[in-house]
Protein backbone atom coordinates (compact mmCIF):
# COMPACT_ATOMS: atom_id res chain seq x y z
CA UNK A 1 0.00 0.00 0.00
CA UNK A 2 1.45 3.31 -1.05
CA UNK A 3 1.89 6.11 2.23
CA UNK A 4 -1.15 8.05 0.34
CA UNK A 5 -3.54 4.78 0.53
CA UNK A 6 -2.37 4.24 4.15
CA UNK A 7 -3.40 7.31 5.02
CA UNK A 8 -6.36 7.24 3.73
CA UNK A 9 -7.06 3.99 6.03
CA UNK A 10 -6.14 5.53 9.17
CA UNK A 11 -8.78 7.74 11.17
CA UNK A 12 -7.74 11.54 11.58
CA UNK A 13 -7.22 10.71 15.29
CA UNK A 14 -4.55 7.28 14.56
CA UNK A 15 -2.79 9.89 11.49
CA UNK A 16 -2.29 12.83 14.01
CA UNK A 17 -2.72 12.47 17.54
CA UNK A 18 0.61 11.73 18.51
CA UNK A 19 1.27 7.97 19.31
CA UNK A 20 2.48 8.44 23.02
CA UNK A 21 -1.17 10.18 23.82
CA UNK A 22 -2.92 7.32 21.82
CA UNK A 23 -1.13 5.13 24.22
CA UNK A 24 -1.97 6.79 27.46
CA UNK A 25 -5.47 5.87 29.30
CA UNK A 26 -7.39 8.79 30.25
CA UNK A 27 -7.54 9.42 34.42
CA UNK A 28 -10.81 7.01 34.98
CA UNK A 29 -13.06 8.70 37.50
CA UNK A 30 -16.02 6.10 38.32
CA UNK A 31 -18.92 6.51 39.06
CA UNK A 32 -20.17 7.45 43.16
CA UNK A 33 -23.69 7.77 42.11
CA UNK A 34 -25.58 6.03 45.42
CA UNK A 35 -22.18 4.95 46.85
CA UNK A 36 -20.34 5.97 50.39
CA UNK A 37 -17.74 7.96 48.35
CA UNK A 38 -13.88 7.37 50.18
CA UNK A 39 -11.99 6.93 46.87
CA UNK A 40 -10.95 10.65 46.30
CA UNK A 41 -9.53 11.98 49.65
CA UNK A 42 -12.50 14.65 49.38
CA UNK A 43 -13.29 16.37 52.65
CA UNK A 44 -16.90 14.68 53.44
CA UNK A 45 -18.16 17.87 55.15
CA UNK A 46 -20.38 20.81 53.94
CA UNK A 47 -20.96 23.82 55.87
CA UNK A 48 -23.06 25.48 58.43
CA UNK A 49 -26.09 26.53 56.57
CA UNK A 50 -25.58 30.09 57.97
CA UNK A 51 -22.60 29.94 56.29
CA UNK A 52 -23.58 28.65 52.71
CA UNK A 53 -26.12 31.42 52.99
CA UNK A 54 -23.79 34.35 53.42
CA UNK A 55 -21.40 32.39 50.38
CA UNK A 56 -24.16 32.56 48.34
CA UNK A 57 -25.13 35.99 49.30
CA UNK A 58 -21.24 36.97 48.39
CA UNK A 59 -21.98 35.85 44.85
CA UNK A 60 -25.02 37.87 44.10
CA UNK A 61 -22.51 40.81 43.41
CA UNK A 62 -20.35 38.95 40.83
CA UNK A 63 -19.68 40.36 37.12
CA UNK A 64 -20.62 37.21 35.27
CA UNK A 65 -20.62 39.29 32.07
CA UNK A 66 -17.00 40.17 32.48
CA UNK A 67 -13.83 38.84 32.64
CA UNK A 68 -12.39 37.93 35.82
CA UNK A 69 -9.86 39.72 37.83
CA UNK A 70 -6.37 37.74 35.23
CA UNK A 71 -4.10 38.25 38.40
CA UNK A 72 -6.93 37.50 41.01
CA UNK A 73 -5.16 39.82 43.22
CA UNK A 74 -7.32 39.81 46.13
CA UNK A 75 -7.69 35.94 46.05
CA UNK A 76 -3.55 36.26 46.08
CA UNK A 77 -3.55 38.86 49.11
CA UNK A 78 -6.19 36.43 51.23
CA UNK A 79 -3.68 32.96 50.18
CA UNK A 80 -0.39 35.18 51.69
CA UNK A 81 -2.10 35.81 54.47
CA UNK A 82 -4.12 32.74 55.71
CA UNK A 83 -1.00 30.66 54.60
CA UNK A 84 1.69 32.84 55.87
CA UNK A 85 3.64 32.41 52.50
CA UNK A 86 6.81 34.85 52.72
CA UNK A 87 6.62 38.00 51.26
CA UNK A 88 9.46 38.20 48.75
CA UNK A 89 7.75 34.80 47.34
CA UNK A 90 5.27 34.98 43.84
CA UNK A 91 2.18 32.98 44.39
CA UNK A 92 0.64 31.40 41.30
CA UNK A 93 -2.55 30.01 41.32
CA UNK A 94 -4.23 27.10 38.79
CA UNK A 95 -7.14 25.79 38.36
CA UNK A 96 -6.82 22.95 40.48
CA UNK A 97 -2.81 22.00 41.28
CA UNK A 98 -3.15 19.46 38.43
CA UNK A 99 -2.66 22.68 35.91
CA UNK A 100 0.54 24.06 37.71
CA UNK A 101 2.10 20.56 37.45
CA UNK A 102 1.42 21.02 33.54
CA UNK A 103 2.40 24.23 33.56
CA UNK A 104 5.58 23.95 35.24
CA UNK A 105 6.75 20.66 33.35
CA UNK A 106 5.13 22.56 29.77
CA UNK A 107 7.72 25.70 31.18
CA UNK A 108 11.06 23.42 31.29
CA UNK A 109 10.14 20.63 28.57
CA UNK A 110 12.06 20.66 25.56
CA UNK A 111 15.66 20.40 24.66
CA UNK A 112 18.30 21.24 27.02
CA UNK A 113 20.82 23.80 25.70
CA UNK A 114 24.30 23.71 25.98
CA UNK A 115 24.49 27.18 27.85
CA UNK A 116 22.05 25.58 30.46
CA UNK A 117 23.71 22.17 31.39
CA UNK A 118 25.06 22.05 34.68
CA UNK A 119 28.87 20.68 34.79
CA UNK A 120 29.31 16.39 34.57
CA UNK A 121 26.92 14.46 33.85
CA UNK A 122 24.75 15.04 30.75
CA UNK A 123 26.99 14.81 27.64
CA UNK A 124 24.38 15.76 24.84
CA UNK A 125 23.54 19.12 24.11
CA UNK A 126 20.24 18.41 23.26
CA UNK A 127 19.27 15.80 25.52
CA UNK A 128 15.69 15.61 26.38
CA UNK A 129 15.05 16.95 29.90
CA UNK A 130 13.67 14.77 32.23
CA UNK A 131 11.38 14.81 35.53
CA UNK A 132 12.66 13.04 38.62
CA UNK A 133 9.61 11.45 40.99
CA UNK A 134 9.29 8.62 43.69
CA UNK A 135 7.11 5.63 43.20
CA UNK A 136 4.41 4.80 44.27
CA UNK A 137 3.53 8.22 43.81
CA UNK A 138 1.14 10.29 42.18
CA UNK A 139 0.05 9.44 38.82
CA UNK A 140 0.07 13.01 37.16
CA UNK A 141 3.75 13.29 37.46
CA UNK A 142 4.12 10.94 34.73
CA UNK A 143 1.25 11.29 32.82
CA UNK A 144 1.98 15.23 32.24
CA UNK A 145 5.47 13.97 31.88
CA UNK A 146 4.61 11.74 28.99
CA UNK A 147 2.22 14.35 26.93
CA UNK A 148 5.01 16.99 27.65
CA UNK A 149 7.22 14.70 26.33
CA UNK A 150 9.89 14.91 28.66
CA UNK A 151 11.40 12.06 29.90
CA UNK A 152 10.48 10.27 33.42
CA UNK A 153 12.51 8.63 36.49
CA UNK A 154 10.37 6.69 39.09
CA UNK A 155 12.91 6.44 41.91
CA UNK A 156 11.32 3.54 43.88
CA UNK A 157 10.47 3.97 47.91
CA UNK A 158 11.81 0.86 49.68
CA UNK A 159 9.50 -1.78 50.68
CA UNK A 160 7.28 -0.33 53.33
CA UNK A 161 7.28 3.36 51.21
CA UNK A 162 9.78 5.34 53.28
CA UNK A 163 12.28 7.22 51.53
CA UNK A 164 15.75 5.70 49.76
CA UNK A 165 17.61 9.06 50.01
CA UNK A 166 20.46 7.14 48.25
CA UNK A 167 18.64 5.95 45.64
CA UNK A 168 17.06 9.28 45.00
CA UNK A 169 20.10 11.44 45.28
CA UNK A 170 21.74 8.95 43.15
CA UNK A 171 19.19 9.03 40.34
CA UNK A 172 19.59 13.53 40.71
CA UNK A 173 23.45 12.88 40.15
CA UNK A 174 22.50 10.58 37.02
CA UNK A 175 19.51 12.27 35.57
CA UNK A 176 20.04 16.29 36.19
CA UNK A 177 16.83 17.14 36.45
CA UNK A 178 14.73 20.15 35.39
CA UNK A 179 12.87 19.21 37.92
CA UNK A 180 12.10 16.99 40.65
CA UNK A 181 8.20 16.44 42.00
CA UNK A 182 7.82 15.11 46.01
CA UNK A 183 4.70 14.64 47.91
CA UNK A 184 4.62 15.74 51.23
CA UNK A 185 3.09 13.60 52.47
CA UNK A 186 2.92 11.14 49.67
CA UNK A 187 0.14 10.27 47.73
CA UNK A 188 -1.01 6.90 47.68
CA UNK A 189 1.24 5.77 50.32
CA UNK A 190 0.03 8.46 52.98
CA UNK A 191 3.59 8.68 54.65
CA UNK A 192 5.76 11.99 55.13
CA UNK A 193 9.22 12.32 54.60
CA UNK A 194 11.49 13.09 56.67
CA UNK A 195 11.92 17.09 56.39
CA UNK A 196 15.92 16.96 56.60
CA UNK A 197 15.83 14.58 53.82
CA UNK A 198 13.90 16.72 51.39
CA UNK A 199 16.20 20.03 52.46
CA UNK A 200 19.32 17.64 51.09
CA UNK A 201 17.31 16.64 47.94
CA UNK A 202 16.54 20.65 47.34
CA UNK A 203 20.53 21.44 48.29
CA UNK A 204 21.51 18.96 45.90
CA UNK A 205 19.43 19.42 42.85
CA UNK A 206 20.59 21.62 39.84
CA UNK A 207 16.62 22.29 38.92
CA UNK A 208 13.46 23.15 40.51
CA UNK A 209 12.59 20.83 43.62
CA UNK A 210 8.15 20.88 43.65
CA UNK A 211 6.90 19.56 47.49
CA UNK A 212 3.14 18.90 46.29
CA UNK A 213 1.63 20.15 49.78
CA UNK A 214 -1.55 18.96 48.97
CA UNK A 215 -2.28 16.96 51.81
CA UNK A 216 -0.84 20.05 54.41
CA UNK A 217 -4.02 20.42 55.90
CA UNK A 218 -3.37 16.55 57.84
CA UNK A 219 0.50 16.64 58.37
CA UNK A 220 0.61 20.09 59.55
CA UNK A 221 4.20 20.33 58.91
CA UNK A 222 5.55 22.37 55.95
CA UNK A 223 8.76 23.50 53.48
CA UNK A 224 6.97 26.77 52.87
CA UNK A 225 9.03 29.17 55.53
CA UNK A 226 12.45 27.52 53.52
CA UNK A 227 11.23 29.09 50.25
CA UNK A 228 13.68 32.30 52.21
CA UNK A 229 16.65 30.07 51.76
CA UNK A 230 16.50 27.99 48.35
CA UNK A 231 15.59 29.98 45.13
CA UNK A 232 14.93 26.22 43.82
CA UNK A 233 12.05 25.66 46.16
CA UNK A 234 8.55 25.64 44.47
CA UNK A 235 6.06 24.58 46.90
CA UNK A 236 2.46 23.44 45.57
CA UNK A 237 -0.78 23.44 47.43
CA UNK A 238 -4.35 22.64 46.79
CA UNK A 239 -7.86 23.71 48.48
CA UNK A 240 -9.32 20.44 47.34
CA UNK A 241 -8.16 17.99 50.21
CA UNK A 242 -9.15 20.77 52.73
CA UNK A 243 -12.90 21.05 51.48
CA UNK A 244 -13.07 23.08 48.29
CA UNK A 245 -12.61 19.83 45.49
CA UNK A 246 -15.39 21.51 43.56
CA UNK A 247 -14.32 24.76 43.68
CA UNK A 248 -10.28 23.88 41.73
CA UNK A 249 -7.72 25.95 42.69
CA UNK A 250 -4.21 25.23 43.40
CA UNK A 251 -1.29 27.77 43.93
CA UNK A 252 2.24 27.52 43.69
CA UNK A 253 4.74 29.75 45.96
CA UNK A 254 8.12 30.49 44.29
CA UNK A 255 10.81 32.98 43.39
CA UNK A 256 9.12 35.53 41.90
CA UNK A 257 11.22 35.30 39.16
CA UNK A 258 10.19 31.45 38.53
CA UNK A 259 6.60 32.63 38.95
CA UNK A 260 6.62 35.42 36.47
CA UNK A 261 8.24 33.25 33.90
CA UNK A 262 5.41 30.62 34.38
CA UNK A 263 2.85 33.44 34.08
CA UNK A 264 3.73 33.89 30.59
CA UNK A 265 2.57 30.55 29.61
CA UNK A 266 -0.52 30.60 31.81
CA UNK A 267 -4.17 30.92 29.97
CA UNK A 268 -5.56 34.34 31.08
CA UNK A 269 -8.47 34.08 33.28
CA UNK A 270 -7.79 30.12 34.56
CA UNK A 271 -9.69 31.29 37.87
CA UNK A 272 -12.98 31.94 37.05
CA UNK A 273 -14.99 34.93 39.11
CA UNK A 274 -17.05 32.43 41.06
CA UNK A 275 -13.77 30.66 42.42
CA UNK A 276 -11.84 34.15 43.17
CA UNK A 277 -15.26 35.38 44.86
CA UNK A 278 -15.87 31.79 46.52
CA UNK A 279 -12.39 30.71 47.94
CA UNK A 280 -11.89 34.09 49.11
CA UNK A 281 -15.35 34.14 51.01
CA UNK A 282 -13.88 30.46 52.79
CA UNK A 283 -10.46 31.79 53.51
CA UNK A 284 -12.21 34.29 55.85
CA UNK A 285 -14.25 31.30 57.27
CA UNK A 286 -10.72 29.27 57.41
CA UNK A 287 -11.59 28.35 61.06
CA UNK A 288 -14.45 25.97 59.88
CA UNK A 289 -11.64 23.98 57.82
CA UNK A 290 -9.57 23.93 60.72
CA UNK A 291 -12.37 22.73 62.70
CA UNK A 292 -13.76 19.93 59.95
CA UNK A 293 -9.90 18.76 59.34
CA UNK A 294 -8.91 18.45 62.72
CA UNK A 295 -11.76 15.98 62.98
CA UNK A 296 -10.94 14.37 59.75
CA UNK A 297 -6.99 13.94 61.75
CA UNK A 298 -8.60 12.37 64.99
CA UNK A 299 -10.99 9.66 63.13
CA UNK A 300 -7.74 8.88 60.95
CA UNK A 301 -6.26 7.95 63.93
CA UNK A 302 -9.26 5.35 64.76
CA UNK A 303 -9.66 3.98 61.42
CA UNK A 304 -6.00 3.31 61.88
CA UNK A 305 -6.25 1.41 64.91
CA UNK A 306 -9.60 0.04 63.97
CA UNK A 307 -7.86 -1.48 60.54
CA UNK A 308 -4.63 -2.92 62.54
CA UNK A 309 -6.85 -5.56 64.35
CA UNK A 310 -7.29 -7.63 60.95
CA UNK A 311 -4.12 -9.38 61.17
CA UNK A 312 -4.55 -9.99 57.54
CA UNK A 313 -3.87 -6.61 56.36
CA UNK A 314 -0.69 -4.48 56.85
CA UNK A 315 -1.86 -1.62 57.12
CA UNK A 316 0.56 1.88 56.36
CA UNK A 317 1.22 4.83 58.74
CA UNK A 318 -0.90 8.02 57.16
CA UNK A 319 0.19 12.18 57.60
CA UNK A 320 -2.91 12.48 54.87
CA UNK A 321 -6.66 12.01 54.83
CA UNK A 322 -6.49 8.10 53.66
CA UNK A 323 -4.87 5.41 54.70
CA UNK A 324 -3.23 2.91 52.33
CA UNK A 325 -3.29 -1.08 53.31
CA UNK A 326 -1.91 -4.31 51.85
CA UNK A 327 -5.20 -7.54 51.98
CA UNK A 328 -3.42 -10.78 51.92
CA UNK A 329 -1.78 -12.15 48.56
CA UNK A 330 -4.66 -11.98 46.20
CA UNK A 331 -7.38 -10.61 47.78
CA UNK A 332 -7.56 -7.17 46.68
CA UNK A 333 -9.72 -6.85 43.86
CA UNK A 334 -12.30 -9.48 46.06
CA UNK A 335 -12.73 -7.30 48.94
CA UNK A 336 -12.84 -4.46 46.47
CA UNK A 337 -15.86 -5.94 45.07
CA UNK A 338 -17.28 -7.00 48.27
CA UNK A 339 -17.07 -3.33 49.34
CA UNK A 340 -18.67 -2.05 46.24
CA UNK A 341 -21.59 -4.66 47.00
CA UNK A 342 -22.02 -3.40 50.04
CA UNK A 343 -22.18 0.47 48.84
CA UNK A 344 -18.79 1.50 49.85
CA UNK A 345 -16.62 2.94 46.81
CA UNK A 346 -12.95 2.86 47.68
CA UNK A 347 -9.63 2.90 45.53
CA UNK A 348 -8.16 -0.44 44.01
CA UNK A 349 -4.50 0.48 43.69
CA UNK A 350 -4.23 -3.42 43.10
CA UNK A 351 -4.59 -2.84 39.19
CA UNK A 352 -1.44 -0.12 39.75
CA UNK A 353 0.74 -3.57 40.50
CA UNK A 354 4.39 -3.31 40.65
CA UNK A 355 4.71 -2.19 44.68
CA UNK A 356 1.05 -1.30 44.97
CA UNK A 357 -0.22 -5.41 44.09
CA UNK A 358 -2.96 -6.29 46.83
CA UNK A 359 -3.13 -2.72 47.97
CA UNK A 360 -6.27 -0.97 48.62
CA UNK A 361 -6.95 3.04 49.78
CA UNK A 362 -9.38 4.36 51.75
CA UNK A 363 -10.43 8.21 52.66
CA UNK A 364 -11.46 9.17 55.81
CA UNK A 365 -14.85 10.18 55.93
CA UNK A 366 -17.34 11.07 58.30
CA UNK A 367 -17.46 9.29 61.34
CA UNK A 368 -20.69 7.43 60.17
CA UNK A 369 -19.14 6.89 56.98
CA UNK A 370 -15.77 4.96 58.08
CA UNK A 371 -17.84 2.92 60.62
CA UNK A 372 -19.83 1.53 57.24
CA UNK A 373 -16.50 0.95 55.62
CA UNK A 374 -15.16 -0.99 58.87
CA UNK A 375 -18.50 -2.85 59.03
CA UNK A 376 -18.49 -3.87 55.15
CA UNK A 377 -14.75 -4.27 55.36
CA UNK A 378 -15.55 -7.15 58.14
CA UNK A 379 -18.16 -8.84 56.09
CA UNK A 380 -15.77 -8.96 53.02
CA UNK A 381 -13.02 -10.44 54.79
CA UNK A 382 -14.90 -13.18 56.19
CA UNK A 383 -16.63 -13.68 53.38
CA UNK A 384 -13.67 -13.64 50.99
CA UNK A 385 -11.84 -16.40 53.63
CA UNK A 386 -14.89 -18.45 53.55
CA UNK A 387 -14.93 -18.58 49.58
CA UNK A 388 -11.23 -19.89 49.97
N1 LIG B 1 -0.99 16.51 44.21
C1 LIG B 1 -1.28 15.37 44.84
C2 LIG B 1 -0.20 14.68 45.62
C3 LIG B 1 -2.57 14.83 44.76
O1 LIG B 1 -2.83 13.67 45.38
C4 LIG B 1 -3.57 15.51 43.99
C5 LIG B 1 -4.97 14.97 43.81
N2 LIG B 1 -5.24 13.72 44.14
C6 LIG B 1 -3.21 16.69 43.36
C7 LIG B 1 -1.92 17.17 43.49
C8 LIG B 1 -4.18 17.45 42.50
O2 LIG B 1 -5.17 18.09 43.23
P1 LIG B 1 -6.08 19.23 42.62
O3 LIG B 1 -5.89 19.26 41.15
O4 LIG B 1 -7.45 18.88 43.03
O5 LIG B 1 -5.61 20.52 43.24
Amino acid sequence: MSADANDQCMSVAQQWIRPEIRELSAYHVPDASGLIKLDAMENPYSWPEQLVDQWLESLRGAAINRYPDPDARQLVDDLRDVYAIPQQAGILLGNGSDELIQLITMAVSGSMSSGSMSSGSISESNATRTIVTLEPGFSMYRMIATFTGMDYVGVPLRNDFTLDLESLLAAIETHQPAVVFIAYPNNPTGNLFDLEDVRQVIEVSPGMVVVDEAYFAFAGTTVMPLLDQYENLLVLRTLSKMGLAGLRLGFLAASSECIEEFNKIRLPYNINILTQISASFALQHHDIFEQQTACLRKDRESLLSALSTHASLTVYPSQANFILFRTAQGQAEQIFDHLLEQGVLIKNLHKSGGALLDCLRVTVGTAEENDAFLQALNSALIDVVETR
